[in-house]
């Protein structure tokens, strides 16, 4: 086996857990004839990890080409083949079995499943697969094999088409891991149906990590009119005219995600409440403040707005834009449902950024849920990408 050493300021990070070995923070790394290698090893590698005494820290898959040069998938000194992936994803399914979430769930959270770099959904019996580093890339038919055995699914499918793809050196791509089936399915949330599109819906589909959270809308929706500004499939919306919304509309920039927004509230028989626009939420958002227009619950669930450390301060800028935004448009004693899903922006920094925005528009706000993601999202303290969703209801008054 191929010894990858870590300098010795690196100890406390791996020692506690995290996954993430750096490529700065390679010492050296020693071939099996225990030589010094001057060349890169074959990305995809099954490499050891050991802190710079000699001591274990783990086993896990290189590539040099990437900023993360290994990714730990074990502490322990076993075998990585097809029965390891077997093992961790039953391990998984148990786990979501345990907690409660079977029918829809993130059946592999990546590094919180330790299984760094993938990522599995199950939509009742189909199943959506991301391998997002070179070294899972390459045991996606362990993967797909562990499925069929453990679920004999009606369908795998694989959305590859990410662009972080390419910083491993691999390709963008999607398409069938099963025999082709048809990708437009309809699965069950709290009582209420919605057709997810495997093949062309964002991500895996559908937002899974929200399910929790569309149930904490139900007392505050009552009889009200609501306003949801990036709706996507409609799914908030929808749920806020099951729970008894007088009106709701729905907006979202993508004319696709409307679309299936307006089959998903026709599905439910509430499309008569539910209405849904294409529209840009930032410019939506200020006209209607313009012409006066007031909204009992306005919810908003903006994309990330960042995807480096670079770029945070635009983030956060664009949060408190459409929070001011929001809540202009929220009439006295209305309650805003807003949400950030990056872990870029952290729980202290997003509350900070709606405290800000309620200030320079004259609101006083008062908590009254906060969230993370749905549970079978888990959270790894000290790994900080699994921490990422913050969903926070406040009631919103005029001083
Ligand atoms: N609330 C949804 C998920 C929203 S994802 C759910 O629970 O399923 C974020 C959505 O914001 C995407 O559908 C994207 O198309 C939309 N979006 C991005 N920029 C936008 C903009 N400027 N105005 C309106 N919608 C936007």
């Amino acid at each position: 086996m191929i010894k990858v050493f870590l300098k010795r300021k690196i100890v406390p990070r791996i020692a506690n857990g995290h996954p993430w070995v750096y490529g700065n923070e390679i010492a050296k790394i020693v071939g099996e004839d225990g030589k010094v290698l001057e060349t890169p090893v074959a990305s995809g590698t099954i490499v050891d990890v050991h802190f710079f005494d000699n001591q274990y820290a783990g086993r896990g898959y290189i590539n040099q080409q990437s900023q993360i040069a290994v990714r730990i998938l074990s502490r322990k000194c076993e075998d990585i083949n097809d029965q390891f992936f077997y093992n961790r994803i039953l391990k998984a399914w148990q786990y979501r079995q345990k907690i409660g979430y079977t029918e829809n769930c993130r059946l592999i959270f990546g590094e919180a499943d330790y299984l760094p770099a993938l990522i599995i959904d199950k939509f009742n019996d189909y199943f959506v697969i991301q391998t997002i580093a070179y070294g899972i890339d390459q045991w996606k038919p362990a993967i797909v094999a562990a499925l069929q055995s453990i679920f004999n699914p009606k369908g795998i499918y694989e959305r590859n088409d990410v662009p972080v793809r390419e910083l491993e050196g691999l390709q963008q791509q999607k398409g069938f891991l099963s025999a082709p089936f048809d990708t437009n399915i309809i699965i069950k949330e709290n009582g209420l149906q919605f057709h997810v599109d495997i093949e062309n819906g964002q991500k895996t589909g559908y937002f899974l990590d929200q399910q929790d959270n569309r149930k904490a809308i139900k007392n505050i929706v009552k009889g009200a009119d609501v306003l949801g500004a990036f709706t996507y499939t409609g799914t908030f919306e929808i749920h806020a005219a099951h729970y008894g919304a007088k009106s709701v509309l729905g907006i979202d920039i993508s004319e696709q995600a409307v679309a299936q927004a307006n089959k998903n509230a026709a599905l439910n028989g509430l499309d008569s409440i539910c209405k849904f626009e294409a529209r840009n939420a930032f410019d939506a958002l200020r006209q209607w403040h313009k012409e006066e227009k007031l909204y009992d619950v306005v919810m908003l669930d903006p994309p990330a707005f960042t995807k480096s450390r670079e770029s945070i301060d635009k983030a956060v800028a664009g949060y408190k834009e459409i929070n001011l935004r929001g809540m202009k448009l929220i009439k006295d004693g209305g309650f805003l449902v807003t949400s950030s899903c990056t872990n870029l922006v952290n729980t202290r920094l997003f509350l900070q950024t709606i405290e800000s925005a309620a200030k320079d528009t004259k609101k006083y706000i008062r908590q009254v849920t906060f969230k993370a993601q749905a549970s079978d999202h888990p959270i790894i303290w000290g790994m900080e990408n699994t921490n990422y969703l913050k969903f926070l209801i406040v009631e919103v008054t005029n001083k």
